[in-house]
């Protein structure tokens, strides 16, 4: 992750241990992903419950780098609003 933002000059690490709230994020994000796999698989494809778990399993290690991202990416936007006045250098 950057340390600042190259258009805008925000600061991503605003303090020492600033995304450890993220994990209770990237906790929703998970719960969501492995509850709406399990029905799809179980529920909806009937798979026999090792391919249920390799199937789960799989899409976890899959999306791990995703999940990561999006749950920083999430919790930033808790505290940082977007500002169409801010100066950019960006296009
Ligand atoms: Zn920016």
């Amino acid at each position: 992750m950057n340390r600042q933002c190259p258009c805008c000059g925000e600061l991503f690490e605003k303090e020492p241990g600033y995304y450890t709230g993220a994990m209770y994020v990237s906790y929703a994000y998970y719960t969501a992903l492995i509850v709406g796999s399990f029905l799809l698989f179980e529920v909806i494809l009937t798979l026999d419950t090792y391919a249920v778990i390799g199937g789960l399993v799989g899409l976890i290690v899959l999306l791990t780098p995703v999940v990561f991202r999006l749950a920083r990416l999430t919790w930033i936007n808790f505290f940082i609003s977007f500002d169409p006045q801010k100066q950019t250098s960006c296009p």
